[in-house]
């Protein structure tokens, strides 16, 4: 993901960034407020940290701007603040989520995880499409023209995660920390003995294959005969 962090404090910064790109996300730093709200409001991000006491404009007042101006991305606010009044204030200026200095980098990953999750479940139907082929979150069932899919869970938050980041490469790494919420050693194959199963029910027999692999950066879904 692509993640933006507005924080002053030097040390920090170098903690977050160093953690959150161990897990494979684009970090971008802003060190004031008002600077971190144009880059907010740029739209290009899946997520932001947030702190409150900030030089120039403090991370409420950003957040209310960025809301104001029907910008919607996941937000969780991270600060030593941690009275039930300025929660409130901070859920009710749009974030998502808050969390207290100190903490633990575990619970920062599970709950960027979390939000970034309730988002986009909300966007649009609970059924998805690409080409012939369609899921139904709901049902967790999957169709090819209509021919019935059957899924383990597994494979269906596998597709899932496909739907949801189709189009662009997704690396195995990222495969295995949000779809198994693990990471796994570089050596194991688990990822792509799944994907062959997957590739198997829903490509096998027809024309446009959807599951394509590119060689040693992962893997791309969408709709084309053979990659370019
Ligand atoms: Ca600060």
């Amino acid at each position: 993901m692509k993640i933006l962090i507005v924080e002053d404090e030097p040390k920090l910064i170098t903690f977050l960034r160093k953690g959150l790109e161990e897990f494979g996300h684009e970090v971008t730093v802003s060190t004031d407020g008002e600077t971190g709200e144009l880059f907010a409001l740029s739209k290009t991000f899946d997520a932001l940290i947030i702190d409150i006491n900030l030089p120039k404009q403090n991370g409420f007042d950003l957040l209310r701007n960025i809301r104001a101006k029907e910008v919607h991305t996941p937000a969780i606010i991270l600060t030593a603040m941690s009275s039930l009044s300025d929660k409130e204030e901070g859920f009710e200026a749009g974030a998502d989520d808050y969390l207290v200095k100190p903490f633990e980098f575990k619970e920062l990953i599970l709950r960027l995880k979390n939000i970034t999750k309730r988002h986009s479940g909300e966007t649009g139907s609970r059924i998805l499409k690409l080409g012939t082929l369609t899921l139904d979150l709901n049902l967790k069932r999957a169709k090819r023209n209509d021919r019935k899919i059957p899924l383990t869970n597994k494979e269906f938050e596998l597709l899932k995660y496909l739907f949801l980041n189709k189009s662009r490469v997704i690396s195995r790494a990222e495969l295995a920390e949000n779809v198994w919420e693990q990471r796994f050693d570089t050596g194991t194959n688990t990822i792509d003995v799944y994907i062959n199963f997957l590739r198997k029910k829903i490509d096998n027999g027809t024309e446009k294959k959807l599951l394509h692999t590119v060689v040693g950066m992962g893997y791309l879904f969408r709709e084309e005969k053979d990659l370019p």
